[in-house]
């Protein structure tokens, strides 16, 4: 066995899909990890349950309200756990001298904040949370380079495109750029979500349960509807341009693969694609960004490649799924447009989700959010940010309120 000494991580979003793989891999190695908080904004028997088994020294909740109810399910269980609660809390426990790795798994631009200040506090920045590179890319990367922090992709193509760079230029993307280090392109692979086959007249009478039955992966319910409306995949475009210093349209491009099974890939100039494949289980890339650079056991089943078959590969639809052409356009229009359009989506998936508006009007919502807050809004500061998401949610819910679902 390696002498390893233990590290100490904040769990942001315990309660969710990456959260509860998250302490799945942490439950595996008690010789290298201790959890010191874990926070969650619903669900708090769940969280009760988890702080019991992993006593960690905080649990991180949204309100006063909440945090109450928490203290008596603990105290009823003889956990030792403090109770805190507010955004100033999840940013503590993000921040505390001895956290070595925090996990950023709170969905959406929610999580931006405490995943900013611990990227700021010099931390292991663990991220699933892909929200906070698309409102506020150029800001965080500044604070990674800034304060020193090691910045480790958990979405699992982030994750297949980091394994497969040269280790210098994964470490320090902006210290060169992908051209200098011998790759010609990212090749950002999808799986094209339940609705890849679907007819485009079809697509409007999707329903909720249908678009959260991801064929690959099981995942929280927002990034599920991203991944039926290929948003997901925008977002991730996003998201490669500001982790590999990508800036450039030839850099990225999306390949349909249905198998889920190669998670991304990275082309070279000499002819060579490196790949990384696994079975669709998030274990894997989150036990590679907790152990980097060592490798551990994730629990993961081997690749069975009699039973994969084939590996089958295809050009995106952008005309039935028009969430990704947006998201092409707001990286290329810049400024605070990919703030816009994320605040703008979570508002259309939680109105879809609430059967508030149909499946195909989701790109409909948010191309008029666009055009209506684009153009007045700047990136030229955290606080300017904040506000074009703010009004891009307030235009997205006048939006919904004006057009009722039939
Ligand atoms: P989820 O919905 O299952 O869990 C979200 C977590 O965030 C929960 O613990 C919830 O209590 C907490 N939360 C929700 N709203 C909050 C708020 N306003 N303030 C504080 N906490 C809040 O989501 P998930 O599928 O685990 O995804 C989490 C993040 O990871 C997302 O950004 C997603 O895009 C990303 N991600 C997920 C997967 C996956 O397989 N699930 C894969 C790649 C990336
Ligand atoms: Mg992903």
């Amino acid at each position: 066995m390696s002498s390893v000494s233990l590290q100490k991580i904040t769990i942001l979003g315990s309660t969710g899909s990456i959260g509860v793989s998250t302490l799945d891999v942490i439950a595996r190695h008690p010789d290298r990890y201790s959890v010191f908080a874990l926070t969650g904004a619903s669900q708090l028997e769940k969280l009760a349950q988890q702080c019991v088994q992993f006593r960690p020294r905080f649990a991180v909740v949204l309100d006063g309200v909440s945090a109450q109810k928490l203290a008596v399910l603990l105290k009823e269980q003889g956990s030792n756990t403090e109770v805190l609660w507010g955004a100033a809390a999840l940013s503590d426990v993000s921040t505390a001298t001895e956290v070595d790795a925090v996990m950023a798994a709170i969905v959406g631009a929610a999580g931006m904040r405490p995943t900013l200040d611990a990227a700021r506090a010099g931390k292991r920045v663990l991220l699933a949370n892909k929200e906070t590179l698309v409102l506020a890319g150029a800001l965080f990367m500044d604070a990674v380079r800034e304060s020193g922090a090691e910045l480790l992709p958990i979405d699992s193509e982030h994750n297949a495109i980091f394994q497969a760079l040269p280790p210098l230029y994964r470490e320090n993307p902006y210290a060169g750029n992908l051209q200098g280090a011998g790759i010609k392109r990212i090749l950002l692979t999808a799986s094209g979500g339940p609705f890849r086959l679907m007819p485009h007249e079809e697509l409007q009478f999707v329903s909720p349960e249908q678009a959260c039955k991801h064929p690959n992966w099981s995942m929280g319910r927002k990034i599920s509807v991203d991944s039926a409306s290929l948003m997901n995949k925008g977002l991730e475009v996003i998201e490669a341009r500001w982790l590999f210093n990508a800036p450039k349209k030839e850099d990225i491009s999306v390949i349909v693969h249905p198998q889920s099974v190669v998670h991304s890939m990275v082309e070279y100039m000499d002819g060579s694609v490196l790949a990384q494949l696994g079975n669709p289980d998030m274990r894997t890339p989150i036990a590679y960004g907790m152990a980097y650079p060592e490798r551990v056991d994730a629990g993961v089943k081997s690749l069975d490649f009699f039973s994969v078959g084939r590996l089958d590969f295809e050009a995106p639809d952008l005309k039935r799924f028009p969430c990704l052409q947006l998201a092409f356009d707001a990286l290329a229009a810049g400024s605070a447009a990919p703030a816009i359009l994320n605040a703008a989506n979570e508002v259309a998936v939680e109105g879809f989700l609430n059967k508030a508006l149909r499946f195909t009007d989701i790109p409909v919502l948010i191309e008029s959010v666009l055009n209506q807050c684009a153009h007045r809004a700047t990136a030229e500061s955290l606080s300017a940010l904040l506000d074009a998401d703010q009004s891009a949610r307030i235009a997205a819910r006048a939006w919904l309120q004006s057009h009722p679902a039939c």
